[in-house]
């Protein structure tokens, strides 16, 4: 009996096919591993070093016996975004499930903030998932079925200074989910967004060293007195953490769960 649960835990997405954006690292990367690993061909999205991605890519497949392919669409161009859809659906025929994954940071105060970086912030991370959703949508509609996830963060229910365009950009995305998942409620499409606060990626590891040396502090204090700081439990949120959520948004059992916003952050946004 137990066996047979595993198996079927183990092949909830078994014929599908997930397209997650930036998934070359971090987030995307364990949540494209994670559907992977319940059955679902996949299609990868990133920037990447070219023999970097093909490793990847070649991992999943041998990892876990689906198959995956790599687009380098950049999700700051509408034109590519709709390409890297139709692609997706050119080589498995359908998409069953989007992650809404890829995205950038810029800090600065308001009144330096670089105007391109403003517009970047908000092409990457919430006008990419506008375009991927209106072109997944008519596809999922017609098969009846569909799970729609979009990578927020805290930022998308509190603020912090000097981020104005990540927070406009991560608002803005819990606002089109909610709005998306009215709008799908009666086609067994579902759409959520997760928010994550400090997750262990190595865009986070990267900065620590430097950190260290721009504050004179110690690893042991970066990691507790600056980027824990807003997480009440000092610990960092994991990737196969968000991952894991994502998979259960997939399943039967998260039907009836939509337009939420689900936030994995150590209890930051309960202060
Ligand atoms: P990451 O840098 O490891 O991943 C970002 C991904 O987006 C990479 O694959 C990158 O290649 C891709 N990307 C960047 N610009 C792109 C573009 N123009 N076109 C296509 N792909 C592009 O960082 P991560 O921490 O895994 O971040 C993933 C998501 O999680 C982001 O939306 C981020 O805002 C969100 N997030 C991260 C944290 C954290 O602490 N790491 C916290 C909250 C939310």
């Amino acid at each position: 009996m137990q066996q047979t649960k595993k198996e079927s835990e183990l092949s909830i997405m078994k014929g599908k096919t997930a397209v997650v954006t930036g998934s070359t690292s971090g987030i995307g990367l364990a949540c494209a591993r994670a559907f992977a690993g319940a059955g679902a061909n996949i299609v990868l999205n990133g920037i990447g070093a070219p023999a970097d991605v093909e490793k990847t890519r070649t991992a999943i497949e041998n990892d876990f016996g689906v198959k995956a392919i790599y687009t380098p669409a950049n999700m700051a161009e509408p034109i590519e975004i709709a390409s890297m859809i139709s692609l997706a659906e050119r080589t498995f025929g359908r998409v069953d499930v989007l992650v809404n994954n890829a995205g950038i940071q810029h800090v600065s105060p308001i009144e330096d903030f670089p105007v391109e970086k403003w517009d970047a912030v908000i092409a990457i991370n919430l006008s990419s998932a506008f375009h991927t959703i209106r072109a997944v949508t008519p596809g999922m509609k017609q098969r009846g079925w569909g799970r729609i996830i979009n990578t927020a963060s805290a930022h998308s229910l509190v603020a912090s200074p000097f981020k104005s365009a990540y927070v406009a950009a991560k608002h803005g995305i819990a606002g089109l989910t909610k709005t998306v998942a009215l709008e799908l409620a009666q086609s067994r499409i579902t759409c959520n967004c997760i928010s994550p606060g400090y997750v262990w990626t190595p865009l986070v590891e990267k900065q620590i060293p430097e950190t260290m040396k721009a504050r004179n502090m110690s690893e042991h204090q970066v990691i507790k007195d600056v980027l824990l700081a807003a997480q009440p439990t000092k610990q960092f949120v994991t990737v196969e953490q968000i991952a894991s959520l994502a998979l259960f948004l997939c399943s039967d059992d998260a039907a009836q769960i939509t337009g939420a916003n689900l936030p994995v952050d150590g209890g930051w946004t309960a202060a």
